[in-house]
């Protein structure tokens, strides 16, 4: 039996041979709902580093061959990036110029509730970006500092918090935690009392 499907945008008919995971009719409307579903700060879409990744985190260029953290021919623009249907979804190349992510692994429990610990820290960041990860139970918290290279930083309450500034990509969801502004914040005082 088949039922017949809409395109997720336009809430048209799908084309008859549309492959069985598409969602939308056409690219053009693939690209109009990222548009429309974006909440990634313009700090961040504006710079050429994004890629796409697997499901398993292996990056992956536009179009499709594989990506480096390290190599910008295989990084493209957001709206590229937002509009392809590769990989199972975005990601932010970090390389040093200032944007870091801070990942807070863990923090909140089935129904949302954030760990205290993490409380902390999104509290003590004020207003930049939060967005919660792939799994769902993480969150990314963005902004400008310096780190030299990542580390991994374990916080009382049985927190662990990895910080990120170069040499890697991190996976963007665009789901923008509670009320946090889509703008990014001043990250070092942050930075500098976790290390
Ligand atoms: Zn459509």
């Amino acid at each position: 039996m088949t039922t017949s499907r809409i395109c997720e945008h336009c809430e048209g008919p799908m084309p008859l041979m549309a492959r069985s995971h598409a969602r939308f009719c056409a690219p053009r409307c693939r690209a109009a709902a990222a548009r429309r579903r974006q909440t990634v700060p313009v700090e961040l879409t504006r710079r050429p580093r994004w890629i796409r990744h697997t499901a398993r985190k292996v990056p992956l260029t536009v179009g499709g061959a594989t990506a480096s953290s390290t190599d910008p021919v295989t990084w493209s623009r957001y709206r590229d990036a937002a509009a392809s249907a590769t990989g199972a979804g975005l990601g932010f190349v970090l390389n040093g110029d200032g944007i870091v992510c801070l990942d807070l692994d863990h923090c909140l429990d089935p129904d949302g509730e954030l760990a205290a610990w993490a409380r902390t820290i999104l509290d003590a960041a004020g207003p930049t970006w939060a967005e919660v990860s792939r799994s769902g139970d993480g969150l990314h918290l963005w902004g400008y500092g310096t780190l030299p290279h990542g580390r991994r930083i374990t916080v009382g309450g049985g927190g662990s918090v990895e910080l990120y500034g170069t040499g890697r990509y991190i996976a963007v969801t665009g789901r923008t935690y509670g009320d946090k502004p889509q703008r990014l914040g001043d990250l070092q005082h942050v930075i500098n009392s976790l290390l």
